[in-house]
């Protein structure tokens, strides 16, 4: 979960990296007393999570509160790259910036470690100077179980070449930095630029922050973060039934049991689409190893909600949970949704393979449910899917 700039400057100040006082406001009216309470003047910053924000025209500096109001009607509204302005923060200004760093946390699935990013170069183009001149970019991997010590966030000063009068300033961050990349469970933290002002200190004056989804369970606080405006309402839907599901833009709502197959089994519906005028998966839903009735019941309730969806496919893999348990689901399912009152018209493929493949489809041929068919291969199933879905 990426997180807005004013709350990742909120993570970084609860863990001790220097921030300046900023609040989030939502009307144009609201950046006048936020102003007057930082003095008289403010920085105007675009809350949304996109980067390039400054070059977009979404940071602006307030000398007085009524220049405040005007920059805040500017941005609130304003488009920056797909993302429409609904907050603003009203930061405290920084003294006159003397230079601006680059520095950043990241999980590096590639070498199985944590990556230290560093740069001196810093500002709005690291990517830039990621590519023309990598070697203005320092990167030192972080030992999980080491971490950034006082000594590893030395080497990092080093490898990015700091300035010696920065140089202890900047250790102190990257330990606090790490900090807070542990103790909240991110993917990623970033602050860029780290300033220097003109009065010598070292400030964070933009952040940037995802959050690891999968250790929502022991991140209670983090749930608060979720801007649920934004949220996809079928799958926050999805997520308060406690099922893994993804929506996709396409017309074939897909049911399967494992990740691995139910990935594969939106590519071979979006390459059996291509004989049916394009039609794509609409979903990624995996309902794991126990496909009870009710998490099938559950399953299939998002998905037939889902108007997008034309035709559904129902890829099992009997292992564990054979196949005859799982057709006993889909057939309690389909009566449990029945029975709410939910009409049930969308066309089911049901392709059963694995434990007990046999018994499974015999108990869905006994069913005679009129919206189920079977096909008895992966492939035969998804071309009858999207062939359903296109009609
Ligand atoms: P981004 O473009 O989305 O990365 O937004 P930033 O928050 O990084 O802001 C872009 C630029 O605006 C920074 O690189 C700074 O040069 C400038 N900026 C941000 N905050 C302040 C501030 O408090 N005072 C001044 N003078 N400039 C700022
Ligand atoms: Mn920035």
């Amino acid at each position: 979960m990426d997180l807005f700039e004013y709350q990742a400057r909120d993570l970084f100040a609860k863990h001790g990296v220097p921030v300046l006082a900023g609040e989030v406001i939502d009307t144009p009216e609201a950046a006048r007393e936020a102003t007057e309470r930082l003095g008289g003047r403010s920085v105007v910053k675009a809350q949304v999570k996109v980067g390039g924000r400054g070059k977009a025209g979404g940071v602006k500096l307030a000398a007085t509160p009524d220049e405040a109001v005007a920059r805040a009607t500017d941005i609130l509204g304003m488009d920056i790259k797909g993302h429409t302005v609904h907050k603003v923060m009203i930061a405290e200004t920084a003294p006159e910036i003397a230079e601006e760093y680059y520095v950043s946390y990241l999980l590096d699935r590639t070498n199985r470690t944590f990556l230290a990013m560093a740069s001196v170069a810093g500002g709005m183009d690291i990517e830039e100077v990621a590519a023309t001149t990598p070697e203005k970019l320092a990167k030192v991997p972080v030992d999980a179980n080491e971490g950034v010590t006082p000594e590893k966030a030395r080497e990092i000063v080093e490898k990015a070449q700091f300035p010696a009068e920065v140089a202890d300033q900047v250790a102190e961050v990257l330990v606090t930095l790490w900090k807070t990349f542990v103790a909240e469970d991110a993917l990623l933290v970033e602050v860029n630029p780290l300033a220097k002002v003109a009065d010598g200190r070292v400030i964070a004056l933009d952040g940037k922050v995802s959050l690891d989804a999968n250790a929502e369970f022991r991140q209670p606080s983090h749930e608060e973060l979720e801007d649920k405006a934004a949220a996809n309402p079928l799958e926050a839907a999805a997520k308060a039934k406690g099922l893994n599901y993804v929506k996709l833009d396409g017309q074939v709502g897909i049911i399967g049991n494992g990740a691995g197959l139910v990935m594969s089994t939106l590519d071979v519906v979006a390459y059996a689409g291509e004989n049916h005028g394009g039609v794509k998966p609409a979903n990624f839903l995996d309902i794991g190893g126990g496909a009870s009735a009710e998490v099938m019941a559950n399953g299939l309730e998002i998905i037939l909600g889902d108007p997008d969806v034309k035709s559904v496919f129902v890829n099992v893999f009997g292992g564990i949970t054979a196949c005859d348990a799982v057709a006993n689901g889909i057939v309690q399912a389909l009566a449990l949704l029945e029975s709410k009152g939910e009409e049930v018209t969308k066309p089911l493929v049901v392709r059963l393979d694995g434990n007990n493949a046999e018994l499974g489809r015999k108990i869905l041929t006994d069913a005679n449910h009129p919206l189920v068919q079977q096909v008895d291969t992966m492939d035969g199933a998804a071309d009858k899917a999207a062939e359903l879905a296109a009609k």
